[in-house]
């Protein structure tokens, strides 16, 4: 009998052990499946890292192609549409002064009429190039408004700040295309305007303001920066000259 119970008692030992080890063996097979998994989960979820850095980037692009000129390289008309709201819109809030700057290649069909399309074209790069170096403040923004016509929006400045800014510009212009080796010379033409905008203020008024200064700068001759007020520009310029003499 009791050899009976001592080889029950070793068989069940036996089972026990038996049962244990196929139990850790099982237990390994889950872990090592566990740590598979966790592996491939790691390698996904980096994959789709990559996949949506790369849909930020492409996102980017796409936002910057609908901002941004393709001939110039600068903001486009549609992007100064809704700048010049935003700005409006922003100015009137903080109840700040924000100016408007068109500036208009003096003669440029002649450019195209006597060198052809493509130079034209080289010609608007340039200006546009030439204009962009020219700025100093980050929150002064360059758009291509029209064919060989340019927008700057320049937030927190008053009109002679911006007068004095556009005439920098066709000054520097007009010194740097004197020593040009190119077969024609550019020059600008501007009109300026600023105002704290009003409840009613929109794109329109601000750009029939500038867009009447830089009429009158081309009917007086060209290669000039006129404001809207007239008055204004014709202080701003007696005082540059007085500047100037000393
Ligand atoms: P003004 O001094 O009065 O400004 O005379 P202008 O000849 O510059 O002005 P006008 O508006 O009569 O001519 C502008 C010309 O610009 C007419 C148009 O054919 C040309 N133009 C518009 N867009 C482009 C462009 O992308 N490339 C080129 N090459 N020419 C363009
Ligand atoms: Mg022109
Ligand atoms: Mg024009």
């Amino acid at each position: 009998m009791t050899e009976l119970l001592l080889y029950f008692a070793a068989g069940l030992l036996l089972g026990l052990v038996v049962a244990g080890l196929a139990g850790a063996k099982t237990l390994n097979r889950w872990k090592k499946a566990a740590a598979e998994l966790e592996a491939e989960l790691r390698s996904h979820s980096f994959e789709l890292q990559i996949t949506l850095d790369e849909l930020a980037e492409k996102n980017q692009q796409l936002q910057q192609q609908t901002q941004v000129d393709a001939l110039s390289g600068i903001y486009n008309r549609a992007y100064f549409d809704s700048q010049m709201r935003a700005e409006i819109k922003r100015s009137r809030r903080e109840q700040r002064v924000l100016a408007l700057v068109l500036l208009d290649i003096d003669h440029f069909k002649r450019i195209n009429d006597t060198h052809g399309h493509l130079a034209g074209d080289e010609a608007i790069k340039q200006v546009s190039a030439f204009i962009r170096q020219q700025l100093k403040r980050s929150a002064d923004k360059l758009f291509r408004y029209g064919g060989e016509e340019f927008a700057l929006i320049l937030p927190n400045t008053n009109l002679q700040g911006a007068w004095q800014l556009a005439e920098k510009i066709r000054q520097n212009l007009e010194t740097a295309q004197k020593t040009t080796e190119q077969s024609f010379e550019l020059r600008l033409s501007a009109g300026c305007y600023a105002a704290i905008p009003g409840p009613e203020s929109d794109n329109d008024d601000y750009i029939r303001f500038a867009d009447s200064a830089l009429y009158r700068a081309k009917e007086a001759g060209r290669n000039q920066v006129h404001s809207y007020p007239a008055t204004a520009a014709v202080a701003f310029r007696a005082l540059s000259g007085e500047v100037n003499e000393h």
